[in-house]
């Protein structure tokens, strides 16, 4: 029989182990080993059974084990000081603190979180990167407020069939039995939000806290009494369903976010946030719920949207575009329009927010997520410096006349949370070796120092970690085939714990090409069981649920790691989750990374195994084309240029068997007459100084608060100051500029002062006319765009110098001035363009409104000399 219900009784700790009850629910415990050597002690058996998962352990241990701790004096003490540490991290003023100017809080929101594999609330780089963020931020005191949602049955976990298809099973979570606390009013009742839907129907939910650390994170579960089979069913999985259903879940979390987030201020007293993150297009409706909260606190649309934007943050990560929501334009208006529309915001302006610059005339419209994260937010950033390059060509369309390099995207590249993903032997060695380094986080070069033997033992340990681990989850897969232990011999011999590793793991989209190893068949076959220098190989990676292309990768891998003559060398772990992520990137020696470039946006995984002293043999794409430096680990070359995608496959293929045949292996067998690979350790320290520093997460958290935070904040600041003065005066400035920009053109450029024969060190002398309209020169900038020009007379790299106005006109017309400096020999070219001008504006080309002259000017005839 089946239970109808299900749900966890917890255990009552006696009083004097309530301080193990605190460690298990703050999930600082899944990044620091010490908390986690205290949970093993509290019975190493059930701890492994359990999968070192805190909250399981408690819920199975016997009341006996329980009541002779309590009496077990040696235990309380460290119980004690791993508690007082606990307090230390949560109370003690850090990196943040010592800042100033900074938003008192900072609400992040993200559809999933990847924090430790007893959670699992995440699918793949998006909620790891997230998961990441929250603990670099809790490390260095960021005041992050994070929001998500509870999936009831998370992401799934993975099997294979006998034939190696992907099999998928759904986790029936219970929240009693995860490190969760349910969200209580004042008054002891389960705080609760409430969102209106067409029909009307009402979306009821809860509110779970997880401490991550000194983060706390807000997930809305669906699954209460009060709402409808279907409302119920709003947060049964991660990425689950198809459009209403993923609808639903994106309004729980952006309008469902935002009030929850109020709920937990004002329950807790916890600082309001000065600044919301919007981490990708998903939980964009959060900047809608704060824009009807200001319009019922009397502002007009414009003002609230000013007002929003200055204090929200929109990280794009994708440059897939079907990474990108896009519903209907139909649903967006029926959520937002006719009988359940809210009375102070017009369903059309929403609408608008959502609508595709480009969109086709004849087409279905769509509403799109990201689109609208970007007209909603400030302050838009990519993933990558290519991929903010990517991302700025990708939505060049929403502003319209500007050159790519101007379109207000920016990047901030990614980090990892090295407590989170480096082996505790190395972490240990740190500890050890290299104490300033870990206390601030510089000092890198001090790796150089560590004894070649010391490093290349703990790599051997660290790899021998997985081979060994690797073997128990094959034979676990092969039984869960059909295979009986009597078959599975091979695998207690299966992967050599000196043999040349390389791991591969990612999620099975296309572009990731899971099988381009594969290309041919005869020389991988080759690598892997040459007698001198073999290389093995780990795989692991999920594919969608709907992606049965994916699946069919994942079959192909399998089958040729079935075969009888490399499944020693060559084997597919199934589910990858992140524990078995961080095994792979803690013990292979090489990761491996062949997208299809540039539709890697970031990528974490290699930086992952760099601060292992993993080398990264990868596409230059993401993170590995802007810190590749040649000496750090192997590109494999691109045929970016080649159309044929079967042909690039091959090519780019046969360049990854040639380097690993001539450069990895060789490198890694190369041992000197005391068998240490000097070659190869040399790498590893160059990989550790060269991209430790640059890897972090920590690096990656001040960047968001010195680029994007503090910045949104002040701005947030001044536009709400007074009642809202300058957010009302910044919207009506916005709207005047916009009608009259018809009208603003530029009629007349001449130039004198260099003659016939420009030379090097003249300077030119610029004179422009400039029609401005119904508006007044203080409107405006009028810049000259001036510098090395293309075949086709492209400003490259221009340089924008403002040009003074001179003199203006009673017909609305500007006379202005300005010199530029012949600096550099070669083609030069220039010309005059308009902008509006604006203190509170974050980019000259935030209206998306430039004029520049009809006909091309000033390119000078000949080249200077
Ligand atoms: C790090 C990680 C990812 C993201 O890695 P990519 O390099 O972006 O593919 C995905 N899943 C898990 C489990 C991870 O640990």
């Amino acid at each position: 029989m089946r239970a109808i219900r299900r749900f966890t009784v917890r255990t009552v700790l006696p009083p004097e182990l309530a301080p193990l009850g605190e460690l298990v629910h703050n999930l600082r415990w899944s990044w620091h080993p010490e908390t986690m050597d205290l949970f093993a002690e509290v019975d190493p058996e059930v701890w492994e059974r359990v999968g070192h998962d805190p909250v399981a352990l408690l819920g199975a241990v016997e009341a006996d084990r329980l009541r002779a701790l309590a009496q077990d004096r040696r235990f309380l003490r460290r119980l004690a000081d791993a508690s007082d540490d606990l307090r230390e991290y949560m109370t003690a003023p850090r990196w943040y603190q010592s800042l100033e100017g900074g938003p008192a809080a900072v609400g992040y929101f993200s559809p999933e979180y990847g924090i430790a594999a007893a959670l699992p609330q995440y699918s793949g780089g998006l909620g790891i990167l997230a998961g990441d963020h929250l603990k670099a931020a809790s490390d260095l005191g960021v005041p992050i407020l994070a929001v998500g949602l509870l999936y009831r049955h998370g992401y799934f976990s993975q099997s294979l069939s006998p034939e190696g298809w992907q099999l998928e099973h759904y986790p029936s979570l219970d929240p009693g039995g995860l490190p969760l606390t349910l969200l209580k009013n004042r008054d002891g009742s389960p705080a609760r939000i409430r969102i209106g839907l067409p029909g009307p129907r009402t979306l009821h939910a809860q509110i779970w806290v997880a401490q991550v650390g000194r983060v706390p994170l807000l997930l809305l579960d669906s699954d209460v009494a009060e709402n409808d089979a279907a409302a119920r069913d709003v947060t049964d999985r991660l990425y689950g369903g198809g459009g209403d259903h993923r609808l639903m879940q994106e309004l729980l979390l952006g309008i469902g976010g935002v009030r929850a987030l109020r709920a937990y201020c004002r329950i807790t007293g916890h600082p309001e946030p000065e600044v919301f993150h919007t981490n990708e297009g998903h939980a964009g409706f959060l900047g809608l719920e704060r824009i009807r909260e200001l319009t019922e606190a009397r502002l007009s649309f414009d003002e609230a949207l000013e007002a929003v934007r200055a204090g929200t943050v929109f990280t794009t990560h994708t440059p897939v575009p079907a990474g990108i929501d896009r519903f209907p334009v139909e649903m967006i208006a029926r959520q937002f329009g006719g009988a359940n529309a809210w009375p102070t915001v017009n369903v059309e302006r929403i609408l608008e927010l959502g609508a595709e610059p480009d969109a086709v005339e004849g087409e279905k419209p769509v509403f799109n997520m990201a689109v609208m994260g970007m007209r909603l937010a400030q302050r838009v950033n990519g993933v990558s410096l290519l991929h903010g390059r990517v991302s700025r060509e990708m939505f060049h369309g929403l502003w319209p006349g500007f050159d790519i390099d101007e379109i207000p995207i920016g990047s901030i590249t990614n980090g990892v949370h090295a407590p989170t993903w480096v082996g505790r032997e190395m972490m240990e060695l740190a500890d050890r070796e290299l104490p300033e380094l870990v206390e601030t986080g510089q000092g890198w070069d001090a790796i150089q120092k560590i004894p070649d033997q010391e490093l290349w033992a703990i790599r051997g340990k660290l790899r021998a970690g997985l081979v060994m681990e690797a073997r128990q989850r094959i034979k676990q897969s092969w039984r869960e085939r059909g295979a009986s232990d009597a078959e599975l011999g091979w695998a207690d011999e299966a992967l050599d714990p000196e043999a040349l590793t390389m791991g591969f793991a990612r999620r099975v989209p296309s572009y990731k090409r899971l099988t381009l190893m594969l290309s041919d068949p005869d020389r991988l076959r080759a690598l892997l069981l040459d007698p001198e220098k073999p290389v093995q190989i780990v795989i692991a990676g999920k594919a969608h649920p709907a992606d049965e292309g994916g699946k069919k990768l994942i079959q192909q891998i399998v089958k040729f790691a079935d075969e009888e003559d490399v499944r020693h060398r060559i084997v597919f772990l199934p589910d990858y989750d992140m524990a078995l992520g961080r095994l792979m990137v803690t013990g292979c020696d090489v990761w491996m990374n062949n997208p299809l470039r540039p539709l890697e946006a970031c990528g974490t995984s290699g930086m992952k195994a760099a601060l292992n002293g993993g080398l990264n043999l990868s596409i230059r794409d993401g993170w590995w084309e802007e810190w590749y430096d040649g000496n750090n680990g192997w590109a494999i070359p691109t045929a970016d240029g080649v159309a044929d995608p079967e042909r690039r496959d091959e090519l780019e293929a046969a360049a990854l068997y040639d380097l690993i045949e001539r450069e990895v292996a060789d490198r890694f067998y190369d041992r000197a007459a005391d068998g240490l690979p000097r070659r190869w350790m040399e790498m590893v320290k160059h990989t550790l100084t060269s991209l430790g520093p640059k890897v972090l997460a920590g690096r990656m958290l001040r960047d968001y608060v010195g680029d994007l935070y503090a910045p949104a904040a002040a701005s947030a600041r001044t536009l709400s100051a007074d009642g809202y003065r300058d957010a009302k005066a910044f919207a009506a400035w916005k709207l005047r500029v916009t009608r009259a920009w018809p009208g603003v053109r530029v009629e007349h450029v001449e130039a004198s002062g260099i003659g016939d024969t420009p030379e090097l060190g003249a300077t030119l002398e610029l004179r422009a006319t400039v029609a401005l309209g119904e508006l007044s020169p203080d409107d405006v900038r009028v810049q000259a765009a001036y510098g090395r020009v293309g075949a086709h007379d492209e400003l490259i790299d221009p340089v924008y110098a403002t040009l003074t106005v001179d003199s203006t006109g009673d017909d609305g017309r500007a006379y202005c001035v300005g010199t530029l400096p012949l600096d550099r020999t070669g083609a030069f070219g220039y010309t005059v363009r308009v902008v509006p001008d604006h203190p509170l504006m974050a980019s000259p080309a935030e209206l998306g409104l430039i004029a520049v002259p009809e006909e091309p000017v000033g390119m000078t005839n000949g080249t200077l000399r």
